[in-house]
């Protein structure tokens, strides 16, 4: 009898180790795909999946045969036309840090005061400045492009980033929780037309960053210190520092 009862509690124990390993996995392809053009593919897969088992289950031989055919020849084409993201994604996947504590709210506040003290100070000295806050997307190829640090991140240390004369000035910084994580990046210039003529290469990387990624990117410019912020692709203008930090605090501090 004992057998037995220990046979359905490891049984059950198995089944919820299960469940949440696969809801991990599916959370994580989520947030992996969320805000790229892969969530349409991903869309587009369980639609064929979903029409396959509905054919099967009314019986349509000749329909579901063809459909099956089809879905083969559909993941053949995925595999061969995203082959870049895949090994993208598979060489991500194996830096992963599994056991990552996120940082707490207060800790993620002092972080943003950090950012919006040296945005101050890099405003009134009308230094350019361009700084990307990671949210969930990641930003693997844009670190890659530009100089790691991995250093905590403080307003000085911003500052003295962008000096004009220090050597990896040009580009963008790329900040995650509290860490300043490279510096030198190179984003992804915008080709929106909508977009201010006037507006240089630094604007137009940031907005370019916030259209590509979930990324909240600060732009400071060199020619009038005015200070805008890149959100889904839209440009907010001539913000003040309170401004800033009421925004930047409502987008990143999640309340853990
Ligand atoms: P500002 O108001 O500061 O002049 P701007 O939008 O007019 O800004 P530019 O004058 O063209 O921009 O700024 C050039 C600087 O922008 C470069 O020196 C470099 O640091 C940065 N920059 C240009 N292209 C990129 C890019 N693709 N990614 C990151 N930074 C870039
Ligand atoms: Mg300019």
């Amino acid at each position: 009898m004992e057998y037995v009862t220990q046979f359905f509690a490891w049984n059950a124990i198995r089944t919820i180790i299960e469940i949440s390993i696969l809801w991990l996995v599916i959370y994580r392809i989520f947030l992996f795909l969320k805000g790229t053009k892969a969530v349409y593919l991903l869309r587009g897969i369980i639609i064929l999946t979903l029409s396959l088992l509905f054919f099967q289950m009314l019986g349509f031989p000749v329909l579901s045969r063809l459909l099956a055919y089809f879905f083969a020849f559909f993941l053949f084409f995925v595999v061969i036309i995203f082959q870049p993201e895949l090994r993208e994604g598979l060489i991500r996947l194996g830096k992963r840090h599994v056991f990552y504590i996120e940082p707490r709210k207060e800790e993620i506040e002092k972080a943003l005061r950090e950012i919006v003290s040296a945005v101050g100070v890099l405003s009134r000295k009308s230094i350019g400045a361009l700084i990307a806050i990671k949210r969930d997307i990641s930003l693997a190829s844009y670190i890659e492009s530009g100089v790691i640090l991995n250093a905590d991140l403080t307003s000085e240390l911003l500052q003295n980033v962008f000096y004009p004369s220090a050597p990896l000035h040009d580009g963008g910084v790329i900040v995650e929780g509290t860490r300043v994580v490279a510096t030198s990046c190179l984003f992804p210039l915008s080709e929106n037309p909508d977009l201010e003529k006037t507006l240089g290469m630094r604007h137009r990387a940031g907005v370019g960053l916030s259209e590509h990624s979930d990324a909240v990117v600060i732009v400071v410019s060199e020619e009038n210190g005015s200070i805008s912020l890149a959100i889904n692709g839209q440009l907010t203008r001539n913000l003040t520092l309170n401004d800033l930090f009421t925004i930047l605090k409502g987008q990143l501090s999640k309340g853990k």
